[in-house]
């Protein structure tokens, strides 16, 4: 059989409705996706124990038949479940599975099994159980200790009777199961095509950092020996990805480095006088970003960084105080007039917002400023009110901009369109950076083409034909608290400044960790909270009930229920309101508006409050099941209450339903739940909780490929300061003498945008 990389699945797997809608939905659609798509994790079957010798209290992992399967209701608590009896040569075991009665109907009776999970005994009888086990259908059973499943699976190189024992586990979807995606794999290794595949990763890196190559790597990550050689090909991988992530981020940076700067020359007391005009004191971190900063806009290169800062540590201040910098310099060869800054925000209430904040700071001087979004334009002076604004003409705007009159231009995504031009655009600053792509980046820095001969190199460009034009400098700022090693890695192109210090004087959260027992109590410390007139914020997990579909779900509190319990049970007094994704957004601002409004005291609500939800007298903050959320998430939630001059709490539960029955991960995970609390109650800041989320999250939790587009084997890479700072050097190192990688065309091919 001749299989190439690039084929589609479907040209050589039989595949049903169901199995190709299957594969979409893993993102699977070529032989190289799916040999890419790797294990989440293994099993081993030589540690598999014999039914008849198991314990109260083992963790075990037994191979056997399944049968008996029944769905039912629990007997007093009228829980959903499923149970079955799984057999082996040496006995059996009862199994039961609360709230995922679905099992009895999916396993189909007499199936082969793999199950794992802790064994319990009866109060009364003594008689052994598992609950909540892990249950997967396998091939067919081990016939003895020591023997494989997977005896035959050795095509690929190893000696032949050497044993597999170590099975790979790979997330699956419906129609499409673990173990068709090995029987599919092992396919592709029979066609012979890893023969053929190309290693992206040069020669000497491989030599040098001791990795697997290409083809090695694959046979080690899904048909692993030994434990060794699979952490080895995932050790490959993660390099390779975030190597090539950080050479076409270098490779971008060489680029926009390539081209001059707007050079800059502040003057030190006519910026700490603008400075002084703030009516607060800046923070010795605005300070410190405030030099950087200068500090680069003085080199022959435009300056390329990004301003990390909590939300509240003052990032609009500093960039004013470089924009002033900037707007005081003249454009070269000239005595007059002024360079531009071009200052971007996610959202119209945000350039709004701007907006008044810099005419409020830049009102003294004779510079006009101005406001560009989808739904007009507005400028700063107005002729018939020197100190407020007016409305104008998108037309006259363009032209004033176009000449270079005016000084500061805040916008929306209106100001990357065509029509926008500027003369001297000197810098551009881009706030919440994460909502916007490296595209729309890349877009507002060319924004002074007067023809495309003399437009800044872009990255990935050789040298423009002439001089070009001085490229702006760039400061993209982000109150996304992230780990040092993931900033280097998806920022690899900028530099890093951080603003790790709220003003004084803002009052800081308490956050209690609270015990089962303590909820009465802190029950009546939020109606204190409450009769004085502030509000509450209750985050649960769940919008309906347990989703018996989802194992996770188990004594998930819910919005709905937990609402109605409120009401019902311990806030009578009070209006509840709820709030969750699947609502309409109109819906939701109306919730919003009158919990703004202070008709609705408490609102419970998923995390979708999450981001940008601004309402000051609301100083307390539940958060049901916090186990369930990471860190740097929990930290932006009790965010929302962060807001006013009032106290502000934070209390956290751990764990779901009081009276649920087994799988509460509150009990079972409970010493690392109370690590990461710990960690909640004690961390300054964002920061360094984002840092502790990193360490403390396993493999397959970090979701590395929803948030930022890196895959969850990279992801665990992160975890390796040192790993990180290898490929960003390497990477550094090819770029610097090879910028366009002509001598790597393996590289050149592979690289993502
Ligand atoms: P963010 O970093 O989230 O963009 P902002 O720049 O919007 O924060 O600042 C949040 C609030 O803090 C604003 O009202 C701002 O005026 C105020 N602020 C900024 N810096 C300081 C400071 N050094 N001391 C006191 N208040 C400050
Ligand atoms: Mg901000």
């Amino acid at each position: 059989m001749n299989i190439s990389l690039s084929d589609k699945l479907v040209e050589h797997f039989r595949l049903t409705p169901i199995q190709k809608t299957a594969l979409k939905k893993l993102g699977l659609e070529t032989v190289d996706d799916l040999l890419h798509h790797f294990p989440v994790r293994y099993g081993d079957i030589a540690k598999a124990g014999n039914i008849g010798t198991l314990a109260k209290g083992e963790t075990a992992v037994i191979f056997g038949k399944i049968t008996d399967l029944k769905a039912s209701k629990g007997f007093r608590t009228k829980i959903p479940m499923a149970s079955g009896t799984v057999e082996d040569e040496s006995g059996k075991i009862h199994c039961v599975w609360f709230n995922q009665p679905y099992l009895a109907k999916m396993t189909p009776e007499g199936a082969s099994v793999r199950v794992e999970g802790k064994v319990s005994a009866r109060r009364k009888t003594g008689e052994l159980y598992l609950s909540n086990p892990k249950l997967e259908v396998v091939d067919r059973l081990p016939t003895g200790v020591g023997d494989s499943l997977f005896n035959e699976i050795n095509s690929a190189g190893a000696e032949n009777g050497a044993k597999h024992t170590l099975y790979p586990v790979y997330s699956e979807s419906r129609g499409i199961t673990s173990l068709w995606i090995y029987h599919a794999i092992r396919k592709i290794f029979r066609s012979g095509v890893l023969d053929k595949v190309a290693d992206p990763l040069p020669a000497d890196i491989i030599e040098k950092y001791n990795l697997p190559v290409l083809k090695t790597a694959l046979i080690w990550i899904h048909t692993p020996m030994k434990n060794e050689d699979a952490l080895s090909a995932r050790k490959r991988f993660s390099f390779e990805e975030i190597f090539l992530i950080q050479l076409s981020r270098q490779q971008a940076r060489a680029a926009y480095e390539k081209n001059p700067a707007f050079a800059i020359e502040p003057n030190e007391k006519h910026i700490q006088e603008f400075v002084k005009r703030f009516p607060f004191k800046a923070t010795d971190a605005q300070n410190r970003a405030i030099a950087n900063i200068l500090e680069d806009m003085k080199g022959d290169h435009p300056m390329s960084r990004l301003l990390e800062g909590d939300v509240g540590s003052g990032k609009t201040a500093v960039a004013a105080t470089t924009a002033y910098a900037v707007i005081t310099s003249k454009p070269a060869g000239q005595d007059f007039g002024h360079l531009q800054v071009a200052y971007m925000c996610p959202t119209e209430i945000l350039a709004m917002q701007h907006f008044q904040s810099f005419i409020q700071y830049f009102s003294y001087m004779p510079v006009r400023i101005a406001l560009i979004t989808g739904s007009g334009c507005k400028i700063f002076p107005s002729k018939v009110n020197p100190k407020g604004w007016t409305d104008i003409s998108r037309a006259q705007l363009l032209k004033w901009i176009a000449e270079g009159t005016v000084a500061v231009v805040i916008g929306t995504h209106a100001l990357i369109q065509k029509s926008v031009k500027f003369k001297h655009l000197a810098y551009v600053i881009i706030d919440e950076q994460h909502r916007f792509g490296m595209k729309q980046r890349a877009e507002l820095v060319r924004k002074n083409e007067e023809g495309a001969s003399d437009s800044p190199n872009r990255p990935g460009e050789g040298k423009a034909q002439g001089a070009p034009t001085p490229a702006p400098h760039l400061l993209s700022m982000t109150a996304t608290p992230i780990p040092r090693t993931l900033a280097l890695t998806i920022y690899g192109d900028l530099d890093l400044t951080l603003l790790d210090e709220l003003p004084a004087g803002r009052k800081t959260i308490i956050t209690e960790s609270v015990e089962p027992a303590g909820r009465e109590e802190t029950y009546e410390k939020i109606r204190e909270e409450l009769r004085a007139g502030r509000q509450a914020f209750v985050i649960c997990p769940r919008i309906d009930e347990p989703d018996p579909e989802k194992e996770s779900a188990l004594n998930a509190k819910s919005v709905k229920e937990e609402a109605k319990r409120l009401k019902r049970e311990v806030f009578p007094e009070y209006e509840i309101g709820i709030m969750h994704s699947k609502m309409s957004s109109a819906e939701k601002d109306r919730v919003m508006d009158t919990f703004k409004r202070g008709e609705i005291h408490i609102l419970c609500s998923t995390s979708v409050v999450e981001v940008g939800v601004n309402v000051p007298n609301a100083t307390v903050i539940i958060i049901e099941g916090a186990e369930r959320f990471g860190l740097a998430q929990l930290h932006q939630l009790r965010g929302r209450v962060m807001r006013s001059s009032h106290q502000a709490y934070c209390y956290v539960f751990i764990g779901g339903n009081s009276g649920g029955t087994g799988g509460g991960a509150g009990s079972l995970g409970s010493q690392r739940s109370r690590d990461r609390m710990h960690a909640l109650v004690t961390a300054k800041n964002g920061f360094e909780l984002a840092e502790l989320d990193l360490v403390q999250r396993g493999a397959g939790e970090l979701s590395g490929v929803r948030q930022w587009g890196i895959s969850d084997v990279a992801m665990e890479a992160l975890k390796n300061m040192k790993m990180v700072e290898a490929a960003r050097s390497e990477a550094v190192r090819i770029i610097t003498k090879d910028p366009t990688l002509s001598g790597f065309p393996g590289l050149k091919n592979s690289h993502f945008e």
